[in-house]
This record gives C-alpha cells, structure tokens and sequence, in this order.
C-alpha cells in the first residue's frame, strides 16, 4: 500500500501522534487515547474465505510496521479488529455473534469492525454494544492510522459519512438507498436501545484502486500453503452477488509485486503457494498496458522457485485450452481447477446473469480431462436462487452426476440486499432451499469417494501439513496432493515436506509412503498398509522422484 494513499487522503491522520499505554474510551465521545506511550495491543478475527482473510493478513502486516504487538487472544488485546465476510446471511449472523460474545468477555476491549459486511451495512454494525468503529472495505487501509489516532483522543469528525449520505451523492445504480437502510427494525440481532455509536468510516468503494497485500499465513493448515491475494474487486454484476459492491471494480497487484512476494515466500521455506483473487481470470485486465493472467503463471514459473502453485477458484470462461495445455506442461502447477458452476440449468444461469451456459461449461471439463486425466475439479453449487423449479434442480444434478467432479462447495442461496436477485418475486420456500442443499451435498460426497477409489493405487506428490490443534497423531500427518487430495500421511513427518506416497483405497484416506525396495524409480509399487500397523512398519524412505523440480531464476 503506497504512503501517499494514507497521508494525502486523510490528512487529519498525520498528525496523529503516538502514545500508547491502556486504552481508554472518553467519556464524552467514542474517541480513545493513550496515555503511555506503546501502540495498542491487537488481535485479528477473521471470518469468510481466502480473499477475506487476505485482507487481514495485511492489516497484521501493516499493525506489526507501526509497532502494533499482536496479543495472543482477544480477550488480551486492547483493540480486536473483527474482519467479516457477508456472502450469505449465515456470513452476517455468525460477524454478530461474535461481536456480542467478544463484548460480553471483554467489556475493555475496542472492537473495530470491519471487512465487507461493514461495508454492505455499516450502520447495522454500529449499532452493535461494544464496537468503537466500523470500517468500510473503502477505509480499510486506514486501520493503521485509526490506532495511532486513538493518541489524540479525537474524534474523527471529516471521517464520518452515514450512507444515507453515500448513497445521496452517489450514483450507485445498483442500490436503493432504502435497500442499504439498516435493518435494525426487523433483524431482531441489531436492535438496540440508544446508546453511543460508533463511529463509521466508508466511502465509495468505487472510488479504491488500491489493493492490500500479505500473503496469509496462518489459517487452513497454519502457515504451510499461504495464500497470496493479487487481485481484488470484480466487474460482473452475478445477480445473487454482493461482492462488487463491498470490493469494488477490479484491481490487480503489479507482477513485478508478484514475483517478488512469491520469491520472498519461496525463499523462506514455502514450497506450495495459492494464488487467489476476487476473480482470478481478470488479473491483469485493469493493468497498463493490460496483462494476461496465463503469462502472469508463466512468468512465476520462470523467475521464481516456487515449487507449487495452486490458483484458489477462477471462474469457466477463463480455463482455456490453452490454459489447460500450461498446467499440462508443469508439473509445478497442481493440477486443480475449482471453477464455479453455480447451476447447470440454463434458465438458472440466465437469471442469475452468468456469463456461460452449462454446455459452455462442460466443455472446460472436457479440455481438462483430455490432457489431464486425474486433475481435481471443484466446483460452487448454490441451492435454491429465486424461480428455481425442481427441474431446474434435477438438470443441475444431473450435471454435475454425469461429470468427473472432485468435490462441489454448495450454498443454500440467502437473500443479499441490493443485488438484482433480492428484489426477484420467485423465492423458493426455505425449506426446498435446504433439501436441495442436502441433496447437492451428499452427491458432492459420493463424487469425493469416487474421485478418491480411481486414484488409489497412484503415486502422488504429497505435501505434508501441520497437524490442526486438535490432533496431533504421530502416526499419521496430513497431506495434499497437487489434485487437491487431503490424505493422511502414515508415518511421522514434518510438515512442508513433498513425499511420494502410494494413495491408498482405505475410507481413512490413508496413504503409505513409497519405500525405496518397492519398484525401479518411477514405477513404485503400491504398499501393503493398514492404519494399525505399529510404527515400525513404516520404516520407508521417500523417493526422491516425482517432485516438482523448481527452475532457478534467471
Ligand atoms: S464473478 Fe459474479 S459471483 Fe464472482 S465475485 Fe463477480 S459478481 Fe460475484
């Protein structure tokens, strides 16, 4: 995030000096001060998926460079900064409660809200006891600045914009004004009796060009596979979706930006890196002069070492034959496509203002499998969109039932306000939703176990994971294939290792390394194994074949 970003939009932020010490609310205003003179402790809560948690990986960067010290709980920092996602209802919910748990805890701690649900409904979330501000997507790369204000103990009054007002000056055509109203009347979660609000920092997230980076290190796994975000915002207009309106347009970071956070990440140990984005395929699209996204992975490929590369999600259209052909040809690239489907009726994907129809996509499918034949494709399901029939249903399972998929990610839809789709007349009853959910789920399962039986007796390139908190068994460790296989390692390992391992048919998903005595090199044969063997009995060397063998720069 440049310098000038801060100090030419904010200037009442510049001067803001820094003292530290307890942090105390005024009692005549939500500002807060220090007294003494340390930078506030700070905790991130995180919520949503890899682009959510992408912000907040570079809001901790960005609060460690000012000298921010990161507490080890919430309930030990002085400022917890709550990083929400509001994709689903669900999403908004699950940000509410924990605001109310994390006041009732700790009543002391300053509560900072912000992420994409602060953008979509500020006021809703200011009206929440125990948060001091909320911070809009638009605002977030002041987060920084906000803690180091708190030494002036000052309220922030050029700062605070209501969106009714936003909404009044601007021209955002695709929300009402009274559709970004709070809900507070009818959501029984956000009302409230008066009390002091917080305060609320948003602007027009059109207006950002600005895209906040660090790669996300903690999280899934705990800091073996992490996730660099390099493009944020997107241009489409998917009916159901919010995302562009609490993103913004697309924007994507520099390559050469790129290449050097993959490098330094490469550099200090990491051997698998995902890239991911709001939408992946438009990377470059917003760049002067305009870049490509495959010469983006091209380019990774010969100026960095990087030993695996993984792309998070990237939408049909942009999986082309010839991007197919690129993840073909290296093996350093998994070979892993989660493209969302969203509904294979056609009808449905019309409504919904996708841009494909499902033949459209089956062909992706079919240029995938005909050059990568064990390759994982993954896919996001949403159950019950507004005029879906049983039919439309059907053809969607009937899809997905007839088409090599790895795993599906489905979601029951849930009304967002202000998209096109919340003001359609055609809800399905909640209860279809749901059943339809459960229908879409179990295939997903028994695409899963398919998709595991016909890679049994395979030999994969795994990478090993740290065991989550909750396990810790030394007789197995996790890991994952480059086709995005979770599979537990037997054996005793550290974490971030590539073995070859032999997938095994076992419901555990349990896999024997490969042993040195079991075949010529290349050829391993599979190994007999059961998860109650003692230890002993995995007195196996890896084989050093099969690796991704990293390119060194130049
Ligand atoms: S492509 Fe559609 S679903 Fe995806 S972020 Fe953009 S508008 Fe939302």
């Amino acid at each position: 995030m440049p310098l000038h970003f801060f100090y030419s939009s904010f200037l009442f932020f510049a001067s803001a000096a820094v003292c530290g010490g307890q942090l105390l609310a005024s009692s005549s205003s939500t500002a807060l001060c220090y007294p003494n003179e340390a930078m506030p402790t700070f905790y991130i809560e995180q919520f949503g998926y890899r682009a959510t948690q992408a912000d907040g990986a570079a809001i901790e960067r960005q609060l460690l460079d000012r000298g921010c010290t990161l507490a080890s709980s919430p309930n030990a920092a002085d400022v917890v900064v709550l990083n929400t996602c509001t994709v689903t209802g669900a999403a908004d919910a699950q940000a509410r409660d924990a605001i109310r748990k994390l006041h009732a805890k700790n009543p002391r701690t300053h509560i900072i809200v912000t992420g994409c649900y602060a953008q979509r409904a500020p006021e809703e979330l200011a009206a929440l006891p125990g948060v001091s501000y909320v911070v809009g997507n638009s605002h977030k790369p002041q987060i920084p600045d906000l803690l180091s204000s708190f030494a002036l103990c000052n309220p922030l009054p050029h700062a605070f914009v209501s969106t009714d007002d936003l909404l009044r000056s601007r021209q955002l055509s695709f929300v009402a004004a009274q559709d970004a109203a709070p809900d507070s009347a009818t959501n029984p979660d956000t009302a409230y009796a008066p009390r002091k609000r917080a305060r609320i920092l948003i602007g027009d997230i059109l207006d950002q060009h600005d895209i906040l980076v660090a790669p996300v290190l903690g999280g899934e796994n705990n800091h073996t596979r992490p996730t660099l975000k390099i493009q944020d915002g997107c241009n489409n207009r998917c009916a159901f979706c919010v995302i562009p309106f609490v993103r913004g347009k697309s924007r994507s970071l520099p390559p050469e930006k790129i290449l050097d956070e993959i490098r330094q990440l490469s550099e200090s140990g990491h051997k698998e890196i995902v890239l991911s984005g709001i939408n992946l395929g438009a990377w470059g699209r917003d760049l002067s002069p305009r870049h490509h996204f495959p010469d983006l992975l091209r380019q990774i490929l010969d100026q960095t070492s990087v030993a695996r590369l993984r792309l998070s999600s990237i939408e049909p259209l942009d999986i082309t034959r010839d991007v197919v052909a690129l993840f073909a040809s290296s093996p350093r690239l998994a070979d892993h496509f989660h493209m969302p489907l969203q509904s294979a009726s056609d009808k449905i994907l019309a409504a919904m203002h996708r841009w494909y129809r499902s033949e459209h996509y089956a062909r992706r499918i079919e240029f995938i499998r005909e050059q990568l034949p064990h390759a994982a494709i993954g896919a996001d399901v949403i159950a019950g969109f507004p005029g879906e029939t049983e039919g439309d249903h059907a053809a969607t399972m009937n899809f997905i039932e007839s088409r090599p998929f790895s795993y599906l990610h489905v979601f029951s839809y849930s009304v967002r306000p202000g998209t096109r789709a919340a003001a359609l007349h055609n809800h399905v009853a909640p209860a279809t939703i749901k059943r339809r959910a459960r229908e879409l789920r179990a295939l997903s399962e028994e695409k899963s176990a398919s998709f595991h039986r016909l890679q049994s007796g395979r030999t994969l390139s795994l990478l090993t994971l740290r065991h989550s908190d909750s396990t810790g068994s030394s007789e197995w460790i996790p890991a994952l294939s480059s086709n995005f296989l979770k599979l537990r390692l037997a054996g005793s390992w550290q974490p971030n290792q590539f073995v070859d391992a032999v997938c095994s048919g076992s419901p555990q998903y349990i896999c024997a390394p490969c042993v040195q005595e079991c075949g010529e090199l290349g050829r391993p044969q599979p190994v007999e194994f059961s998860h109650r063997q003692p230890l002993e009995a995995f007195h196996c060397e890896p084989l050093k074949l099969g690796h991704p063998e990293p390119i060194r720069q130049g």
